[in-house]
Order: structure tokens, then sequence, then C-alpha cells
């Protein structure tokens, strides 16, 4: 038996409006160029602590919030630049992107 496929572009939100994620080096681009690359809003722990519960924190347990929040993404089919996208969870819609290094820390 025979299948079809109907490639189609399909975006977060389940419909075919797709995410568009404004790269300070390349301009606007499509979300399938990026990779997510996880949660900004997060402090790494100190890399001599030994403090078990801070991180399994921050590599195990995500929240999952509802409205704006940072995310990492890397342009990894273009400038290969990592940035912290500002994205509002309930409506799929996206802030400004400036790149990691110049975002700071959360
Ligand atoms: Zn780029």
């Amino acid at each position: 038996m025979a299948t079809t496929s109907t490639a189609s572009a399909i975006g977060p939100t389940g419909n075919d409006s797709m995410l568009r994620i404004p790269c300070p080096q390349c301009g606007e681009r499509d979300y399938t160029e990026f990779r997510y690359g996880g949660d900004a809003s997060k402090s790494r722990p100190d890399h001599a602590s030994t403090d078990r519960r801070a991180w399994l924190d921050y590599v195990f347990l995500f929240d999952n919030p509802k409205g704006w929040h940072r995310e990492y993404w890397q342009h990894v089919q273009g400038c290969r630049q990592w940035l912290v996208l500002r994205r509002n969870t309930a409506t799929n819609t996206v802030g400004e992107a400036p790149r990691a290094r110049a975002a700071g820390p959360p």
C-alpha cells in the first residue's frame, strides 16, 4: 500500500503560521533554521558547588511558564550565533533576540 506524504510547514502552535526569529546578524528567519537551547532565565550554579539540589534543579527541573519567557536559540543554519529570545509562550509571539553574550546573565 502506497502512502502519501504531505509535507507541510507546521509551526509550534500546530498551525501553519511559522515562528519567525529576528537574528541580529542575519535578520528575521524561520525558526526551522534555529535549534532551541534551553531556558535562559536559569542561573548556573558555581562550578565548585557541591549543592546537589542546586545542580538537580539546574539540569533536570524545568518550569512551564505562561507568558513572556527568555530562551536560548542557536542559528545553526545561519551565523551560528547563540541568541536570547523573548517569546510569549501563550501567544507564540517573539520579542527582541540579542546575542547571548550581549544579553547578560538572567
Ligand atoms: Zn543568524
